[in-house]
């Protein structure tokens, strides 16, 4: 499209100006149904564990998000910050568990509060596959608790929403970050060992080694991993209290059968972590975009947003990673396209009234049902009722309106019956099988 003048004086929009923004998609149908059984299973999955659905706005003031990530990228370099008409410094929601905590000190919920979500996010990222700039995640955050148990709720409720998909090529990590008791120390100890280091590290993690020594923890350059596999870890410094958590969050583990190993290096990407982190890594996807999901304790951050004292443990999971390691496994295939019946009108106007009553009827009485609009032939009916799936098609003829009848067509075995028009909402819900339904669904 050429830039200039358009006709009516407005500048014309350039060529990209009707297509979605860099870093983002459309879901279109059918892919869609593989986010909706997705998000079907996550909710049915978390309800059952006691977690109700939790709603914050897209954007909030912007210092929810800078009290607890000053020291990270996502809010640091990749924020979408903005001023509203009102002169109010906003940001899109960059991650999801600043948003509920705000909301937890706003409304002050009975504790433990147990809530899971699904929500865009929007980083300013180096956009490719399997990292956008809109994505979406699954979540949940459990406020107000910091029984170690409840740690064991939350990672399993996770791990089993991975099988339940149908991923089996997925490791799970855990660590624990200590609290305000042992991590200073840890990171006193850590920055001398990188001060020691810091001409083999590259030069982020040299940027960051003063102010923020557990992010070169997580820098995947291969010197700095180098470096700090030979790192002190955090383990070995844990406090007496940190250590029977996270003993108690392994034991609970192990007792209901969620496989798991220790990374001591697993540091996260956001400031507010205390205690235990973890992580779900695909081993069917390369490993800069392998990461799953992930999450853990913060529970100073509360406190840090001005609420009362709050511990608090979540996780959220990326649906576009997920998706594409249900490719690489091959498992949560695209489903395809059903109908329990589609309505074909052989008639014309002078049916469109019986047309829709029928439609209706099969409709509100619980079928899965469809018809072709536009005065369509018999024929282009036919194919769209195949296109979509119909498993009958039931056709409105003028010799059986005459009848008071319509042809049902059975179309796996392509048999066709004559069937009384006052008995055929009656005779489809006897014919179908909604087991069969739902499977194809
Ligand atoms: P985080 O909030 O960074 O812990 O991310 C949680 C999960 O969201 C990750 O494990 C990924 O699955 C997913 N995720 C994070 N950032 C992106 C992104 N830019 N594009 C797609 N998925 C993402």
């Amino acid at each position: 499209m050429q830039e200039g003048p358009a006709p009516e004086g407005k500048p014309q929009p350039s060529a990209d100006a009707y297509r979605a923004p860099v870093g983002t998609h459309d879901v279109l149908p059918p892919e869609s149904g593989r986010w909706a059984a997705l998000v079907a299973k996550f909710a049915a999955r978390a309800t059952r564990f006691g977690y109700g659905l939790v709603m914050t706005p897209a954007y909030e003031h912007i210092e929810v998000f800078q009290r607890v990530g000053e020291g990270t990228d996502v809010v640091r370099k990749e924020m979408y910050e903005f001023e509203d008409k009102g002169g109010r410094r906003l940001a899109l929601r960059p991650e999801g568990t600043a948003p509920v905590v705000r909301a937890y000190i706003q409304h002050r919920p009975t504790p433990p509060w147990k809530v899971w979500y699904l929500s865009p996010h929007f980083r300013h990222e180096k956009a490719q596959r399997g990292r956008y700039r809109q994505h979406h995640q699954l979540g949940v955050e459990a406020i107000g608790v910091d029984d170690p148990a409840l740690d064991v709720e939350v990672i399993s409720l996770a791990q089993g929403f991975f099988t339940s998909v149908g991923l089996t090529r997925f490791r799970l990590a855990i660590n624990s970050l200590g609290d305000g008791q042992c991590r200073p120390g840890y990171l006193e100890a850590l920055r001398s060992y990188l001060r020691a280091h810091a001409d083999e590290l590259c030069e982020d993690s040299r940027s960051r080694l003063e102010a923020n020594p557990l992010r070169v923890l997580d820098c995947k350059v291969p010197a700095c991993v180098a470096v700090t596999e030979r790192a002190p870890q955090l383990l070995e410094h844990l406090c007496a209290d940190c250590k029977t958590h996270f003993e108690a969050v392994q034991a609970g583990l192990d007792a209901i059968g969620v496989t798991h190993e220790i990374e001591p290096r697993l540091v996260r990407g956001l400031d507010y972590y205390t205690r235990t982190t973890f992580e779900f890594a695909s081993e069917a996807l390369e490993s800069a975009q392998n990461a799953l999901g992930g999450g853990g304790r913060y529970d100073r951050l509360a406190e840090e947003m001005g609420g009362p004292p709050s511990p608090g443990i979540g996780f959220g999971i990326g649906i576009e990673r997920v998706l594409i390691a249900c490719d690489a496994e091959g498992v949560l295939s695209t489903p395809k396209p059903y109908l329990d019946a589609y309505v074909v009108d052989a008639v014309g106007p002078e049916a469109g009234a019986e047309v829709a009553a029928l439609l209706a009827e099969l409709r509100e009485t619980g079928l899965f049902a469809d018809r072709a609009y536009g005065g369509r032939s018999v024929k282009a009916q036919t194919k769209s009722a195949d296109r979509a799936g119909a498993r009958y098609v039931v056709l409105i003829g003028r010799a059986e309106m005459e009848k008071g009848a319509v042809a049902v067509r059975d179309m796996e075995s392509g048999e066709q019956v004559e069937v009384p028009r006052s008995r055929v909402v009656g005779w489809l819900h006897d014919h179908i099988d909604p087991t069969h339904r739902d499977a194809r669904r």
